[in-house]
């Protein structure tokens, strides 16, 4: 129910996201032309710093593997924003219809790399803040805005950085993604599998002195896609799928191969684990003479440090009765009068890290829309990117109202 009180601090905080919106814009269009792609975003981290600055955040840091942070508040639940800077690396810029790092506002919307994914998440979560600070809008929460790093090459580790390393372990987590004012509740997980067979080498002239690595892959590719079959479903995200998507070996095209490998692209379901994705393929593939193992994704961050781990990226899904589903419903409602589709993404998010394996209850919402994510017409529509800076302003409060209800201003 949302009393009299409520339906005046809610227009109030429309009202302040309007008129936020030149600066919000702004900071949306610096970020822009700012490249940063993975691992090399510091230039995006030192602006977001400055904005964090700006809007009056209690406190601002970079933490140890370089995320920029701000807070705001000192309750007792922890709530963490996390939108990322870093972005998808530009194949073919004359693709582009203006170029990709030059920010431009057309038919509503503000076009250039990032704009979708996910530097309009970013401008929404700090603008959100900024209301929230504007409005002295406050209760029994600390709200904690991440611009994050690394996500496109290694989503989740600056995350699983910040919480493991540096000891910062909010209680939910709000992803600034793709969702086109929706809200998301999940996604698969993936994982890359690395399975070899070994042979020996001889000269080519004298194959039937050797073994062949190459021969002995062929049935292991063969069991590796009938796999296909029997991979785990899911109600929601239906089949996992299974794909042989690398082959590798000696560069010596005159000796029989020694070794032969082939990198596998796993999608699995919410539960599954490491263990459990490696017993189910070595059961596959060691009767037929192959190893398997899950690499190490090698990861630096912009400040230098090694966060290498392995590459897996487990699912998650949080529960329809969860609360923190409910606060971002009553949040959509309170603002927009209507409730908000659920649904699922199909990509890979730090959710992965934060839900997948850290446990902790996570939310996706943001203005951008998917079909414009790693697109040569990159965009985030304006109007959206001020709706969600009030949805992000309002959050915190329908969270801990849900809970104890509380909200206080002043
Ligand atoms: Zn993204």
């Amino acid at each position: 129910m949302v009393s009299t009180l409520h339906s005046e601090l809610i227009a109030t905080v429309s009202q302040l996201a309007e008129a936020l919106a030149p600066q919000q814009q702004r900071f949306l269009a610096d970020l822009i032309r700012i490249r940063s792609y993975t691992g090399d975003e510091g230039a995006a981290v030192q602006r977001t710093l400055q904005e964090l600055r700006a809007i009056g955040c209690d406190e601002v840091w970079m933490d140890s593997a370089g995320n920029a942070l701000g807070r705001i508040g000192n309750g007792r639940r922890v709530i963490l924003y996390d939108a990322h800077l870093d972005t998808n690396e530009v194949a073919d810029a004359s693709e582009w219809p203006h170029p990709p790092l030059e920010p431009v506002i057309e038919h509503g919307a503000m076009w250039g790399l990032g704009a979708s994914d996910c530097k309009g998440g970013v401008a929404a979560i700090v603008y959100g803040a900024a209301i929230l600070k504007q409005l002295a809008l406050s209760g029994d929460f600390t709200l904690l805005v991440m611009g994050a790093t690394l996500e496109e090459d290694a989503e989740g580790f600056a995350l699983r950085a910040l919480v493991e390393r540096d000891g910062v372990r909010p209680d939910t987590v709000l992803l600034a993604e793709a969702t086109d004012l929706t809200l998301r509740r999940g996604q698969r997980g993936r994982c890359e599998i690395r399975v070899r067979t070994t042979g020996k080498a001889v000269h080519a002239s004298t194959p039937h002195l050797g073994e062949n690595a190459i021969l002995k892959m062929l049935p292991v590719v063969a069991a590796l896609e009938a796999m296909n079959a029997d991979l785990p479903t899911h109600p929601i995200f239906g089949k996992g799928t299974q794909v042989v998507s690398l082959i590798e070996g000696p560069h010596t095209p005159n000796s029989v191969p020694s070794w032969c490998e082939v990198t596998v692209d796993r999608r699995m379901m919410p539960g599954e684990t490491m263990a459990s994705v490696l017993a189910g393929v070595r059961a596959v593939v060691e009767p037929l003479g192959a190893t398997a193992t899950i690499p190490d994704q090698p990861v630096r961050t912009h400040t230098g440090l090694r966060l290498d781990g392995p590459s897996f990226y487990p699912g998650w899904l949080l529960e329809e009765t969860h609360p923190l589903l409910a606060a971002g419903q009553a949040t959509g409602q309170a603002l927009w009068g209507t409730p908000l589709p659920v649904d699922v993404w199909r990509f890979s998010t730090d959710g992965t890290y934060s839900a997948g394996a850290a446990g902790i209850p996570t939310l996706g919402f943001g203005p951008q829309e998917e079909r414009y994510v790693h697109a040569a017409d990159d965009q985030v529509d304006l109007a959206k990117l001020t709706k969600a800076a009030a949805f992000y302003a309002l959050f915190p409060l329908m969270f801990v109202n849900g809970e104890e209800g509380t909200i206080e201003r002043g």
